[in-house]
């Protein structure tokens, strides 16, 4: 028996997503911006074409035909999601439109549920602001108070300080798989399992991770999860929300509206169970459908592969911004995420990007939503390659060039 893996034909799976094959200018697109958003295969594309096509109308309570195949699609895609989390059910899955979707109806409908005064929010230095603006509402909103586990020089959580921070008042420790702007890979299970012995509530921020890597709720241990479609090769506007059942169970619905119903009155009404409770009024039905699609691919790929891959350019890529004089690499030296963020020498980050663009590079220069780890950092923003796996050497290679033409440009 062999245990080698197969060998993966990379560039044709680059040939699957149309828009890598074009310029900018004179130059070819080098698309390094995939922590903001991915770029669909041809699959997703199409998927979400023939939906429009064939199958569009509503969801749920349909007695004709397309509706009937809309439904069973959308619900599909459910079970899809699911699978591809690992959940124990489909319930346990809620569509929402992205990650910040997701948190905010944990934020605010288990933090009415269950956050009171003297309470404690625990959440990290590294959170995306989506994993912080809708926690300091609840906190606002409850009387809770916000504590961060501090991240060290090299970018890690301190863990040391985890005992201290991990206490019985703490209610709900929400924290980030992977961060955005420095690419470290939190030990989520082990994150999980210590909260889980004092009775804490978990989320997992999955943005970065859902697309990257194999992702399984019940391993890890989480009691919430949440998605963007949009990062993991399925349109803008989807997401998912993985909640153990139990304890969505216990929770009120978040919006009111059509879909999440059982009977109304002119006065009051009662509520389905989850997901339908979550989910009033009409949803992303394609949206949800072709994250189906999306998911299918992904798998097709295989999402250890594609974390291999992924770790195989991330390390390429550090290796090689070594070589550009002036340039400083935030974020752990080693094991990270498909991301590096650096600043020049004498280039703000804004102007470097830009710079980067004129000769077709793709880079993101900003904060990232991370204002408090550029505060960490001592900048105020950094620019950002994050790769995926369409990715390829060659196209590093090239940026190591433009970056050393833009050190000799800034006068570095
Ligand atoms: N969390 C992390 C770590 C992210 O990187 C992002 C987006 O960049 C988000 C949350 C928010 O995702 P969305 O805007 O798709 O809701």
């Amino acid at each position: 028996m062999s245990c080698t893996l197969p060998k993966i034909d990379w560039s044709r799976i680059r040939s699957d997503f149309p828009i890598l094959d074009q310029r900018v200018g004179d130059w070819p697109l080098i698309y390094f911006d995939n922590a903001a958003t991915s770029q669909k295969p041809r699959a997703v594309i199409d998927a979400l074409v023939r939906y429009y096509e064939r199958d569009n109308a509503n969801v749920h309570r349909g007695l004709h035909e397309l509706s009937n195949r809309a439904t069973d699609a959308y619900e599909g895609a459910r079970k899809k999601a699911a699978a591809f989390l690992g959940a124990a059910s489909d319930e346990e899955i809620i569509f929402t439109r992205g990650t910040t979707e997701g948190i905010n109806l944990v934020a605010q409908i288990w933090g009415a549920h269950f956050l009171k005064p003297g309470d404690v929010i625990l959440l990290t230095e590294m959170e995306h602001h989506s994993n912080l603006v809708p926690w300091q509402f609840a906190a606002q909103r409850s009387g809770a108070t916000l504590r961060h586990i501090p991240i060290t020089d090299d970018g890690m959580l301190d863990l040391d300080q985890l005992g201290k921070l991990l206490t019985p008042e703490v209610k709900i420790f929400s924290f980030v798989h992977v961060s955005n702007s420095l690419g470290t890979i939190n030990p989520a299970a082990e994150l999980c399992r210590c909260a889980r012995a004092l009775g804490i509530t978990t989320f997992v921020d999955g943005a970065q991770s859902a697309g990257h890597m194999p992702v399984d709720v019940r391993e890890i241990g989480c009691d919430f999860y949440a998605l963007s479609g949009h990062k993991m090769c399925a349109p803008t506007g989807i997401g998912a929300l993985y909640g153990r059942r139990e304890l969505l169970e216990t929770l009120p619905p978040w919006h009111g509206g059509g879909e999440m119903i059982n009977r109304v009155t002119l006065t009051d009404s009662t509520f389905k169970p989850p997901p339908a409770r979550f989910e009033a009024g009409t949803p992303d039905i394609a949206g949800a459908i072709v994250l189906g699609t999306a998911i299918d691919y992904l798998e097709a790929v295989g999402r250890q592969n594609i974390f291999e891959h992924d770790r195989t350019l991330t390390d390429y890529a550090m290796l090689r911004l070594a070589e550009v004089p002036g340039l400083r690499i935030y974020g752990p030296k080693k094991d990270r995420g498909a991301l590096a963020a650096f600043t020049l020498d004498g280039a703000h980050p804004h102007d470097l990007t830009t710079f980067a663009n004129t000769r077709g590079l793709a880079l993101r220069g900003g904060h990232h939503c991370t204002q408090p780890v550029m505060k960490k950092l001592k900048v105020n923003s950094t620019s950002r390659a994050s790769f995926y796996f369409y990715n390829t050497h060659e196209e590093i290679d090239r940026m190591i060039e433009i970056l050393l033409e833009a050190n000799k440009f800034f006068g570095g």
